[in-house]
């Protein structure tokens, strides 16, 4: 059996950490087994769904790294679907119904005055032969419900368990809407029966659809998946994220300029019982990946965690591993060994160039120590030990120490409270650009 996974997102919006950990937990899985990950294109919703928010999916997965070895779209395999369909009418499983939607939530509103569920009461089924010419006559068309066995469907979770749902609590879903639109469920089961799907990882808001999606999957004949129905997110405030989805977008995070290392390495771990480290490589996280170190309870997302991740994960970053993206912001190698531990972007690296090579403004306010100290600054080049004999000679000099020493010195080098060591900095800057910087000349 070659493991076979799907992602399966809707073009309809933007991919966003909380569906993007789906995709991501598909990929690895499907990578730790030596087997397939399918990109799903769930686009039968015809009014929603746009060629451009595919596209934008496809750019986020490539961006994060997360290639798919087959991809199929929907909208493309209605003839699959229209079979299953005649498969189902065949078997007495599907049947009209003619319910407006005003009427089937005064049918819901009834059901809970008196405290029951509101579970569809499959007055389609008993409809005579009259009502339904009655209901044609008025012009109404009928949508399309598969009729559920009223048994408990059993699973064993990869996540979550022995999990089961009985379905007498469960409406029989509407496959096919009034104006002939497919739902979601039946394109989806026909889809994960013929790809050959072995495993649906997927966020625990689909455990009821399991239950409705192994019957109709058993209807058709076929053998259902395996199921891992993981945590959902909450936002660090405890929160749904749903609000949020666009500042949590995967395309405002690569705008932000947020790493897709960072994303991929706090997404793998979140919610795991494993720590969340940076990993740049996406195979040494698939061999990490283990259904059993998935908690069950929902997997709280801060973005200030995600770039606590990106800063760690800069530090440890080559400069042969990002050369195409520094060289564009004209930031060169011994630069980025420099700085690569003080930014919590890498755009931020150009900052440090033009610290280094531009010019700085920076707030004076002992100008007389300062050009005491212009006159000991060695001459070029400037090596590692330079920063120390400047500093303890111009110690001995002047009498000043510790920080009143330091931090008028590294103001009017960098014009800067903060940052890498001076002891790095100062060779790049260099003994001219020191020189006229500490006597106050503008540059
Ligand atoms: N298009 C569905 C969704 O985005 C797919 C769910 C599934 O994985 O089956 O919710």
């Amino acid at each position: 059996m070659t493991v076979t996974v799907r992602f399966a997102p809707s073009p309809t919006g933007k991919l966003h950490v909380g569906n993007v950990r789906a995709a991501l937990w598909n990929w690895l899985f499907a990578r730790q087994s030596g087997g397939k990950f399918i990109l799903r294109i769930d686009d039968t919703d015809r009014e929603r769904s746009t060629k451009a928010y595919e596209d934008l999916i496809r750019t986020d997965l490539a961006w994060l790294g997360l290639f798919d070895d087959d991809s199929v779209r929907q909208s493309a395999r209605f003839d699959q679907y229209d079979a299953a369909v005649e498969k189902l009418k065949s078997l007495g499983l599907l049947y009209a119904c003619y319910e407006t939607s005003e009427e089937l939530d005064r049918k819901r509103k009834l059901q809970r005055a008196r405290s029951l569920p509101p579970v569809y009461d499959r007055a389609g089924l008993a409809y005579s032969q009259d009502q339904i010419e009655q209901f044609e006559a008025e012009g109404r068309k009928p949508h399309w419900r598969f009729k559920l066995s009223h048994k408990p469907i059993e699973w064993n979770d990869l996540i979550r368990g022995h999990t089961v749902v009985d379905t007498v609590s469960v409406s029989d879903p509407v496959l096919i809407r009034e104006d002939g639109q497919y739902l979601y469920t039946l394109p989806s089961c026909v889809d994960d029966m013929e790809l050959k799907i072995t495993h649906v990882i997927r966020g625990e808001d689909h455990v009821t659809n399991t239950a409705v999606q192994i019957e109709l999957i058993r209807a058709l004949k076929g053998e259902p998946p395996a199921f891992a129905h993981h945590s959902l997110l909450i936002g660090a405030d405890g929160h749904g994220l749903s609000k949020r989805f666009g500042a949590l977008s995967i395309e405002a995070m690569r705008d932000d300029g947020l790493e897709a290392a960072a994303i991929t390495s706090h997404l793998a771990k979140l919610g795991t019982s494993d720590p969340v480290v940076p990993e740049s490589d996406l195979d040494r996280l698939a061999e990490g990946f283990d259904f059993a170190k998935m908690g069950r309870a929902p997997a709280r997302f801060d973005m200030a965690e995600l770039e606590a991740i990106n800063a760690r994960l800069l530090h440890e970053t080559d400069y042969e591993s990002v050369s195409d993206r520094l060289d564009a912001l004209g930031v060169s190698k011994p630069l980025w060994d420099v700085v690569r531990g003080n930014i919590l972007r890498l755009d931020e690296a150009a900052e440090w160039r033009d610290v280094v090579e531009g010019e700085i403004n920076p707030d004076i306010e002992d100008a007389a120590f300062l050009k005491q100290a212009a006159e000991l600054v060695p001459d070029d080049p400037l090596t590692g030990e330079s920063w120390a004999q400047f500093t303890s000679a111009l110690k001995e000099k002047t009498g000043v120490k510790g920080k009143n020493l330091f931090m008028p010195l590294r103001i009017a080098l960098t014009g800067r409270a903060r940052g890498p060591e001076m002891a790095l900095l100062f060779p790049l800057i260099g003994s001219v650009k020191a020189r006229s910087r500490l006597a106050g000349d503008k540059s």
